[in-house]
């Protein structure tokens, strides 16, 4: 008998312990943005080459891939 409700308490344990776990989780909001979200791809004006907008490099008339690209078409 004594057993038993050794048992049912590390039961009650571990059920507690889940339902914790499960609310911690929940109250997590899901990841935004970032992963999600497209990411703007932008062609260099000199080779065509695409890339994400935020590693472009930008010159007057547009995007490039690197600041060569950029010198080389605006020169
Ligand atoms: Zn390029």
């Amino acid at each position: 008998m004594k057993y038993l409700l050794l048992l049912l308490v590390a039961l009650l344990i571990i059920w507690q312990w889940r339902s914790h776990r499960d609310r911690e989780a929940r109250k997590k909001p899901p990841p935004r943005g970032s992963a999600k979200q497209p990411i703007e791809m932008v062609a260099c004006l000199n080779c065509g080459t695409h890339l994400a907008a935020a590693d472009a490099v930008h010159g007057s008339q547009g995007s490039y891939c690197s600041a060569e690209h950029r010198q080389r078409h605006e020169a």
